[in-house]
């Protein structure tokens, strides 16, 4: 199945009729109870409430109590694949996608070897096209490499299928290189995704700069270090009337710099992820876990209101969970030598919607929209509830709680920052490009839990 660069394997197209769940689509302004039919992959028809038929050979779902949303898009994972499938692999990764509601997701190309000729992307594509189990898609690097100097064949890449272009793990750490990169863009199209860090400021940081890290006595990152890249970029973009994107936002003052360049008309825009949204850096001085270290880190208080403030107000365009799978053994080391990343696509819309929404700091309607907001920002189409649409659709019950990790994870690796918290809402199923991805596990009454025979679990 390809889908606009997504590649994932086929499947039977989906024939549902899910009867009376809330529809939830902030897009198409649907906020209401429907039956929702839906028909060799599409959304067929919307009724009220018991209104539609059961066509024969169609599946009955029982979403009373439930809501669907449309499915979630992520622009920002590492799938390890090539090169670490010990950590994940494009399997295991988009079964996480699919139980966190996610229809679509976009990996990163710091895989050993790099994403950054056409012969790995193409073996990325058949392998997505056997394995995937939601739409995938794949960015390539920037540089060679990620080396930082010699471009790669950008239109190449392009013409192989490439979605856009990263040196993610690093920044693109020379001025020229990135204005050429955009002089590129110009003529092949993709965004140009950064992560944003001057390694002069950032140094051997192994967390954020400030009083935790000094009571610690650990080497701080400073938020100067994304701030400061982000203005140079957002400068070189602006002159170049280029498009980028700057991943994993992490202080205010980098809100500040996004905000400053969208204010000047630059085509930038940004994402932010549920752990930076919901933790700070008081969290690693309680336990030291290193499930808490990423990069960029955990930062103080004010950023986290700054970002929480900076999505509602649109600054930040979109959620993207920058889902970091490592192995057991390579985390348990002490803080200082662990690598950084947590994994986050099983637990992205339950985290926000229990640390956020449920509190009052942001509408659900927001942070779904959000969720899928990363889709236009990389060219694919956005997912919407609506006569005639192809099905990406996520069912969640809002009232079930699980903890986080208690049934295992479906990613392979389980350094997952919200570990052994108790999460709010739990997605049910997934349809994705109008295939089932993902439906909750069979209960121990052994019976699927929302089709019209079965109870759901754990309410
Ligand atoms: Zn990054």
């Amino acid at each position: 199945m390809t889908v606009e660069r997504l590649y994932c394997r086929p499947a039977p197209p989906a024939e549902l009729l899910i009867r009376g769940v809330h529809v939830l689509d902030p897009r198409t302004g649907i906020d209401a109870a429907h039956d929702v039919l839906v028909r060799d992959g599409e959304i067929a028809q919307l009724g009220s409430p018991g209104s539609l038929e059961l066509p024969e050979g169609v599946e009955l779902v029982d979403g009373a109590g439930c809501h669907l949303f449309p499915g979630f898009v992520d622009p920002h994972v590492h799938l390890r694949t090539p090169g670490q499938e010990h950590k994940e692999d494009l399997g295991s990764g988009t079964r996480a996608a699919a139980a966190g509601g996610f229809v679509a997701v976009v990996a990163m190309p710091n895989t050993a070897p790099t994403v950054d000729d056409a012969s790995v992307l193409g073996a990325l594509r058949e392998a997505a096209r056997r394995d995937a189990r939601v739409p995938t898609g794949f960015m390539a690097s920037v540089t060679r490499g990620l080396a930082g100097e010699a471009l790669t064949e950008m239109a190449e890449l392009r013409a192989e299928g490439a979605l856009g272009f990263t040196d993610d793990g690093k920044p693109v750490w020379r001025a020229a290189v990135l204005r050429r990169a955009l002089q590129y863009q110009k003529l092949c199209g993709g965004v140009i995704a950064l992560h944003e860090e001057d390694p002069s400021l950032s140094g051997a940081g192994v967390m954020h700069e400030g009083e935790i890290s000094a009571r610690l006595g650990l080497a701080g990152i400073p938020s100067i270090s994304e701030s400061t890249l982000i203005a140079r970029d957002a400068a070189i973009a602006g002159y170049e009337d280029g498009r980028i994107h700057v991943q994993h936002l992490s202080a205010a003052e980098s809100v500040e710099a996004v905000a400053e360049a969208k204010a000047r008309g630059v085509r930038i825009t940004a994402e932010v992820s549920p752990h930076h949204l919901i933790l700070t850096h008081e969290a690693i001085l309680e336990s030291l876990d290193t499930r808490l270290k990423m990069n960029p880190p955990l930062r103080g208080q004010r950023d986290r209101k700054a970002l929480i403030e900076a999505l509602r107000d649109g600054t930040i365009d979109c959620i993207a969970t920058d889902h970091a799978p490592h192995a057991r053994e390579e985390k348990e080391v002490p803080f200082e030598e662990a690598p950084m990343g947590t994994t986050g696509l099983e637990t992205a819309f339950s985290s926000v919607y229990s640390e956020l929404v449920r509190p009052g700091v942001l509408e659900l309607g927001l942070v779904v929209e959000r969720l899928s907001g990363g889709a236009p920002l990389l060219d694919l189409p956005t997912p919407l509830i609506a006569v005639g649409e192809p099905a990406d659709l996520c069912l969640v019950d809002l009232e079930a709680t699980w903890e986080v990790g208690e049934a295992g994870y479906e990613s392979r690796s389980e350094n997952c920052c919200f570990a052994g918290r108790t999460l709010h809402g739990k997605v049910l199923m997934t349809v994705a490009a109008g295939m089932v991805a993902y439906r909750e596990p069979v209960s121990s009454g052994g019976q699927r839990p929302v089709t019209s025979s079965g109870g759901r679990v754990r309410r």
